[in-house]
């Protein structure tokens, strides 16, 4: 069988898990590997350059967008981000499934760029439960909360443009979940194409004269 790997696209509002999700699959299954974007806003506490995002310039980012480095990109929050082509497609072709952890805007590109790709939105079981986990949290002031939520609601609007949505109620049952919808795309025909084509090949010898 044909073994490429599959594009996945992971989305889902800020306080929703999306983060711990996919560390859960990519640290229980080898078959992933997860792409690293490309960004021009400042690292955070503990973020490595190659590691949680290439951190670039603008004028960098911008080089990168006219050279078509990248396969998506959107402005989110005054900042560039975006998926650099090279390693997601290498993987690809070693076979494995690449995650790309991306926002609403990008996820809307790869769909249009690569109608295989599949798109996941990762849900809370309720609004009154995002509210709760993004407080909980007790990271955030008040008015960064009303932000995030602001910004879940305008979401809101894209998620039927997703293929699935994930609603994350237990954290090993949604892994599961992800896993098994991933997997199941590898029995598409878009990404059987060779298999196909070796199956008509060999068959053809039966053809007579048709
Ligand atoms: P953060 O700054 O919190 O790391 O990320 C902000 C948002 O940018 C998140 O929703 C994240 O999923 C999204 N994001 C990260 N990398 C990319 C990317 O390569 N492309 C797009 N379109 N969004 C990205």
């Amino acid at each position: 069988m044909n073994q490429t790997g599959v594009m996945v696209v992971v989305s889902g509002f800020s306080g929703v898990g999306k983060g711990t999700i996919i560390k859960s699959l990519v640290s229980q299954y080898d078959n992933y590997a997860l792409s690293i974007s490309a960004t021009s806003r400042m690292p955070r506490k503990g973020e490595c350059d190659g590691v949680h995002y290439f951190f670039k310039t603008r004028e960098q980012f911008e080089q990168m967008i006219q050279e078509k480095k990248l396969i998506e990109y959107a402005q989110y929050v005054n900042n560039y981000y975006g998926t650099p082509a090279d390693y997601v497609f290498s993987q690809m072709e070693a076979g494995k499934d690449v995650i790309l952890e991306i926002e609403v805007q990008g996820a809307l590109q790869i769909k249009h760029k690569y109608p295989q790709a599949v798109l996941v939105f990762i849900a809370p079981p309720s609004a009154a439960e995002l509210e709760r986990r993004l407080v909980g949290r007790g990271t955030e002031p008040e008015e960064t909360i009303r932000e995030r939520l602001t910004q879940a609601a305008r979401e809101s609007y894209y998620m039927d443009r997703y293929d699935y949505i994930i609603v994350n109620d237990k954290l090993e049952h949604c892994v599961s979940q992800l896993h098994d919808l991933i997997q199941c795309q590898h029995d598409k025909c878009a990404y059987q194409q060779q298999f196909i084509e070796d199956m008509k090949d060999d068959l053809k010898i039966f053809l007579k004269g048709e």
